[in-house]
């Protein structure tokens, strides 16, 4: 077993603070990763927090990590010392049932194994990317291209691909109205993606302090929630919605902003529910709808996506010890647009 410096949550209420963790010995297809960069996304905060349940403390979370592969297992044939690489949400499935097979893995019937919060092949609680080094199987892990920097590809690895899946299911492109609501880790990357992808794209967020980034990051329009007069204009106006808001919205509002046959897909998961009026949807065949991150091979195609139309985050690097500032930054939508952990700081 390999001893690795991290930063873990020792309960909901308490500061993230540094720890020692194990890994689990090299099996024969696993890959071990020192990781380079850490994203911190905020579903990291809501399980920190035990926002979604009971989380079984102590905690490493983290789930976009990017860093080099250091030793492979006798039977990898996919990854060499040295390769660029990442993982996220995501170190394992059943690999068998009907969704896995359809590399739907993050659907698995069996129930999919987190990066943290889950139980490893070992026995052992899964524990994530806050750490210097990580072992993974090899089908779980990803090969980030050469023309993105690691520290900017580690968010593609949970915000990129959250994003990225659901745009290409809806169909953004040509001729699409997509609008994003709220511009913060998720949200700049669905500008960056649909913008790429050829969409007209719509950036609904409380205010219009970011609007200058939204317009340079891919935006055609970018609209204050805040106004009343932005729900009374763009009334029936989007084909496709991405909902990125962390906190329970009042989703009326905006399916109303939704055309004929539009759909509002819902990625931000607040901790209440959400409540939808049936007389939100029912006059122009609108659809409310969820997406969980995306599939193995979904991801490394949102990564060639990437790497194909020179995308990567937004990001600020920061050391371990500032993690809990950055967190406090994050949900006062203090962010631009993702806080990234230099792991050499662990
Ligand atoms: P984030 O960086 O905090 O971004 C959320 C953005 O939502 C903020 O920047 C802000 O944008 C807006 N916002 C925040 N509070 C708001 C409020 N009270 N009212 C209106 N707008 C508000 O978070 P993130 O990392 O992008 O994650 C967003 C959500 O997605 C989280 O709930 C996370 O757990 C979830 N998530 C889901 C999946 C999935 O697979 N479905 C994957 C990853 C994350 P503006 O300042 O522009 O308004
Ligand atoms: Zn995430
Ligand atoms: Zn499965």
């Amino acid at each position: 077993m390999l001893t690795v410096n991290a930063y873990a949550a020792t309960s909901a209420t308490e500061p993230l603070a540094p720890t020692t963790i194990e890994r689990r010995d090299l099996g024969p297809d696993d890959v071990l990763i020192d990781i380079r960069f850490s994203g911190i996304c905020h579903s990291d905060i809501h399980t920190a927090r035990s926002e979604w349940g009971p989380t079984p403390y102590p905690i490493v979370v983290g789930h976009e990590i990017a860093g080099v592969v250091r030793e492979v297992g006798s039977a990898v044939t996919k990854f060499a010392v040295g390769d660029r690489v990442g993982v996220g949400c995501l170190v394992d499935s059943c690999r068998e049932c009907d969704n896995c097979r359809k590399g739907l893995e993050q659907y698995c019937l069996k129930g999919s194994t987190g990066t943290y919060g889950g139980v490893g092949r070992d026995g052992e609680p899964t524990q994530g990317g806050y750490s210097q080094a990580i072992v993974v199987a090899e089908a779980f892990v990803l090969r980030i291209p050469d023309g993105i920097e690691l520290d900017a590809a580690a968010p593609l690895l949970c915000a990129g691909i959250t994003t990225y899946s659901p745009l290409r299911h809806w169909n953004a492109g040509p001729g699409r109205r997509v609008a994003v609501i709220g511009m913060g880790g998720l949200g700049h990357m669905a500008v960056k993606l649909a913008h790429a992808m050829g969409a007209e794209v719509t950036v609904l967020s409380q205010s219009l302090k970011k609007r200058e980034d939204g317009l340079r990051l891919g935006a055609d329009n970018y609209y204050a929630t805040s106004d009343e007069e932005t729900f009374r204009e763009l009334a029936g106006s989007f084909d496709l919605i991405i909902n990125t808001v962390s906190a329970t919205l009042d989703m009326d509002a905006y399916l109303r902003l939704l055309a004929v046959d539009g759909t509002l897909v819902n990625v931000g998961a607040p901790e209440k529910p959400l409540s939808v009026h049936a007389f939100s949807l029912i006059p122009a065949r609108r659809s409310f709808a969820g997406s969980n991150i995306g599939g193995i091979a979904e991801t490394q195609e949102m990564l060639d996506f990437c790497a194909e139309h020179g995308l990567g985050a937004e990001i600020e690097v920061i050391p371990a010890e500032k993690i809990n500032e950055a967190y406090e930054r994050v949900l006062a939508s203090d962010v631009r647009y993702r806080f990234v952990i230099d792991a050499s700081t662990f």
